[in-house]
């Protein structure tokens, strides 16, 4: 029975309500802590030493720590002391969060995923089931932050966790009624870079279509204050039947699978970890190394392919193609190495170079006294969405005094159809100086007749797929009819590519196309090799 009671203030409220002098003082405690406030009681008792305890409980939301202890007093009376810990308690739950949170949204953070990870992983091999792990890369989170400041940042991290959690939460539980359930958690490995790991099953079928919804969900612009981020996803998933099943093996499996991404062409953005994607990685890596290297030795060269006028098939321009010679690895094709390049950054400097060498050589052509025709340089998409290119171009062709009218450039339909950037912008002002603006591979994207007139464009070029199979084919032949019937409505000259055969090229002078490039009328050959075609001027028959 309570007897005295002296600071009792010191308390929490909740826990000093009942402390009342002539109450029973195990009468004031919930059912838990009576158990072990009587043990340490009987403890001092027989001992007659002091004898502590631990009280926790919630109130209004917050976790509160009482401990105490008896002390023998005199003549048979008690002393229980008690110290409110709750704030102690509170910085140790404070430095937890502070290590194995993310400050912004609150989920695990990489040191908490990766102890999970491990102890998933041991669970699994105990229990002989599979881990899996799905992680989401934003490729140009970066360029947001300027716009949206580092409070936004925080903002769409937070959207990007909701979503997350939505998706996830309601995948599962459509998968609980066929009774499967994994254990899941989210993390966010660092600033770009989202992690879903999913564990005790005994095979992940389904993680590809998981990937993929969640993918989506992630990819349909975020709405902040007035700002929209349209954030760019990319995929990897690994898990413990492929990958090596360990945290580190797991996460770099699912860095070797988004890394894989510029292989494959625009679309599908999920990659799932295998052995032969490590190997393809593995070579990339490879081909992205040697090209840095030889890009600084100087070691790329371009070839030049005629093109002919189908009316008199006299010489009408020519494309510049590069050229890639390696010490190790031999020849190696550019539909091979630039999407590396794209992919890596190095494109920005295999650009600039390709434009000083192609504009070199129509300097060079001229002054030695060759009839000029238009040069046509391929421009990736990266190139032409950066600020600098209409001022590089028109200081290049400036410095040379070369007439804009013979620099072509030719670019995909792709960058136009998703061209928000600057690629539209940049297009028109290299129009207005006189440099002349071919769409490449037409009719391979998601090209729509319908927009054609208002591409930035003097010139189409029918993809070689139509082409190759205009004589065989009568949907390709129409479609080439198509294109070039509409590219004449809005003022365009049409060329076809990859012509390789005399019928082919009949058949697209019927169709009354304006041009022709391909293996029949002249292989890309070296600048010097080129001289041969200005001297012929004409094609025979
Ligand atoms: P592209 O712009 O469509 O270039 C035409 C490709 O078709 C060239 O391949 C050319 O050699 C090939 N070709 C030409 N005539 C025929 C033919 O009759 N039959 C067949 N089967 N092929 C023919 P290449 O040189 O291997 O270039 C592949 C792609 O690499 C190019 O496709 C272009 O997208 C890219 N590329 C080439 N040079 C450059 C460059 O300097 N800069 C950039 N950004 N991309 C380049
Ligand atoms: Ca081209
Ligand atoms: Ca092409």
């Amino acid at each position: 029975v309570i007897q005295g009671i002296h600071q009792i203030e010191r308390l929490p409220i909740g826990f000093r309500a009942q402390m009342i002098v002539g109450n029973n003082f195990f009468e004031t405690l919930d059912e838990e802590s009576v158990q072990l406030v009587s043990t340490a009681w009987a403890t001092s008792q027989r001992t007659e030493e002091c004898e502590s305890f631990i009280v926790d409980y919630r109130q209004d939301e917050k976790q509160h720590t009482v401990q105490g202890r008896f002390v023998p007093g005199a003549e048979g009376e008690w002393l229980c002391l008690l110290q409110d810990q709750s704030a102690l308690f509170s910085c140790e739950q404070q430095a937890f969060e502070l290590e194995f949170k993310d400050a912004a949204t609150g989920i695990a953070n990489e040191k908490q995923l990766l102890s999970e990870l491990g102890s998933r992983l041991r669970e699994c091999r105990d229990t002989n089931t599979h881990t899996a792990i799905i992680r989401f890369s934003a490729t140009d989170l970066r360029s947001f932050e300027a716009t949206i400041g580092r409070g936004g940042m925080v903002k769409l991290a937070q959207a990007i966790v909701e979503r997350l959690e939505i998706g996830l939460e309601s995948y599962l539980t459509r998968l609980q009624a066929e009774t499967l359930r994994p254990s899941h958690l989210i993390a966010r490995l660092c600033d770009s870079d989202y992690v879903v790991v999913l564990s005790g099953l005994d095979s992940f079928e389904f993680i590809e279509e998981l990937a993929t919804l969640l993918l989506r969900r992630l990819s349909t612009s975020i709405d902040l204050d007035e700002h929209i981020c349209g954030i760019d996803w990319t995929a990897g998933i690994a898990d413990t039947l492929d990958a090596p099943p360990t945290t580190d093996g797991l996460l770099s499996a699912t860095a070797y699978a988004i890394y894989s991404d510029c292989a494959l062409p625009n679309g599908y953005r999920v990659h799932r970890y295998n052995s032969d994607l490590k190997a393809r990685v593995h070579h990339d890596i490879e081909i992205e190394r040697l090209l840095r290297r030889d890009i600084a030795d100087g070691v790329l060269e371009m070839h030049y392919q005629p093109k002919f006028d189908l009316s008199d098939l006299s010489l009408i321009g020519m494309e510049a193609l590069i050229r890639w010679n390696n010490a190790e690895l031999g020849f190696i094709s550019p539909a091979k190495f630039i999407p590396i390049a794209e992919k890596s950054g190095l494109i920005i400097s295999l650009s600039h170079l390709v434009v000083e060498k192609v504009l070199d050589q129509i300097a060079a052509w001229r002054d030695e006294g060759y009839k000029s025709v238009p040069t046509s340089i391929n421009i990736s998409g990266i190139h032409l969405n950066t600020r600098t290119i209409v001022e590089e171009l028109r200081a290049g062709i400036q410095q040379r005094r070369i007439p804009p009218e013979l620099v072509e450039l030719e670019v995909t339909e792709s960058i136009m159809v998703d061209g928000v950037g600057k690629a539209f912008k940049n297009l028109n002002e290299l129009r207005d100086m006189g440099i002349r603006v071919a769409i490449d591979d037409f009719g391979t994207g998601y090209s729509s007749l319908s927009y054609l007139k208002d591409l930035p464009a003097d010139c189409l070029k029918i993809d070689r797929s139509f082409v190759q199979s205009i004589t065989s084919d009568p949907t390709a032949e129409a479609i080439a009819r198509a294109i070039i019937t509409v590219g004449h409505d809005v003022n365009m000259h049409v060329i076809a590519e990859g012509v390789e055969t005399a019928e082919e090229l009949n058949k697209l002078a019927e169709l009354g196309c304006d041009s022709v490039q391909g293996y029949f009328t002249g292989r890309p050959v070296s600048s010097f090799e080129f001289t041969s075609f200005f001297e012929g001027a004409r094609l025979a028959g």
